[in-house]
């Protein structure tokens, strides 16, 4: 971290914003009064497949920031300042709660069944959070939801140098019910004594591994790898970013047992999602994508 790196150290990653304090501090004010009002952070769902009965298992809520002045704004842009401005505890509370809103809602509608089931991105910054895990509970117990068909992602990196409380909540929440899953396998440096230390259920395979593991013998020997480990330590796997028919094929073959990626459907608000297609996804054919 550099000096000129503004006030509270950190940059914006996007050439749209000069990374300047003004800028900065301006941009967190408007996040700020965002968390406030309803209309402005939306929550994108983007589905999960499950690659044997090719159906629609559930989904992972994904942040967009639809700012009135500056248009649509991704995570990437603004996370690192929602982190260290200490906005992101009430920005990944405010996405639980709409996504588990909107999750019970599918099920009372009827949609994608009984065990539909929602993944939320998790900031490390919140793993310190030791109200979490009974803010969670209350609301749960309102919505009437299984705590089992929540899973909350968190990032291999998040767990480097955890300090003990982070291990007490992830405790905390398996206690309660709720699924973790550890994002971006494959990427970070965590050693993996830790995927029992932190009694995780799911691993997600980085987009990296996938996204040549139909044409590199290293991408798809790592995946296989990481599949076998899964089966030892009996947690499901997803792998992310599958956008090719190619990608698919060769995941199949591998036994990966859950799918996600724009091939299969991009992230969407809530009203816009195809649920008929969804249901009757032609993953054996690749005419129809
Ligand atoms: P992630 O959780 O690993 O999510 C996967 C990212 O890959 C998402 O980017 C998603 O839109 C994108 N993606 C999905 N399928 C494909 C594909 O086939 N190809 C490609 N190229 N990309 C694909 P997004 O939505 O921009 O989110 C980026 C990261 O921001 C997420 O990575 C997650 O770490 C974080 N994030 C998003 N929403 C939240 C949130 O509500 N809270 C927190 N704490 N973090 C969030
Ligand atoms: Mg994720
Ligand atoms: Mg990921
Ligand atoms: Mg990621």
């Amino acid at each position: 971290r550099t000096k000129q790196s503004g006030r509270h150290g950190y940059t914006l990653f996007n050439h749209h914003f000069r990374e300047n304090q003004a800028d900065l501090l301006a941009l967190e004010a408007d996040l700020r009064r965002a968390l406030d009002v309803d209309d402005q952070l939306i929550p994108y769902y983007q589905p999960f497949i499950d690659s044997h009965s090719q159906r629609l298992t559930g989904f992972e809520a994904l942040v967009r920031w639809h700012h009135p002045e500056r248009g649509l704004i991704s995570p990437a842009e603004f996370l690192p300042m929602a982190q260290e401005s200490g906005l992101i505890r009430r920005l990944d509370r405010y996405m639980i709660e709409q996504g588990c809103a909107q999750l019970a809602a599918w099920h009372d509608e009827g949609y994608g069944g009984e065990t539909l089931s929602l993944h939320i991105n998790l900031s490390s910054e919140n793993l310190r959070d030791t109200s979490l895990p009974s803010w969670l509970e209350a609301l749960l117990t309102r919505l009437a939801l299984p705590p089992a068909l929540l899973y909350l992602e968190v990032t291999e990196s998040a767990l480097i140098d955890m300090p003990e409380v982070a291990a007490q909540v992830m405790h905390a929440l398996h206690q309660l019910g709720v699924r973790l899953a550890l994002d971006d396998f494959g990427t970070g440096y965590s050693a993996l004594a830790y995927l029992h230390r932190y009694q995780f259920d799911v691993l997600k395979i980085d987009q990296a591994f996938v996204r040549e593991v139909d044409v590199h013998t290293e991408s798809r020997a790592i995946v296989r790898a990481i599949l076998a480990l899964a089966q030892a330590l009996h947690l499901d796997v997803v792998a992310e970013g599958v956008e090719t028919f190619s990608q698919l094929s060769a995941l199949r073959e591998l036994g990966c047992p859950k799918l996600q990626g724009y091939y299969f459907a991009r992230p969407q608000p809530a009203a816009a999602i195809a649920w008929e297609g969804l249901q009757a996804l032609a993953l054996e054919s690749p005419c129809c994508h």
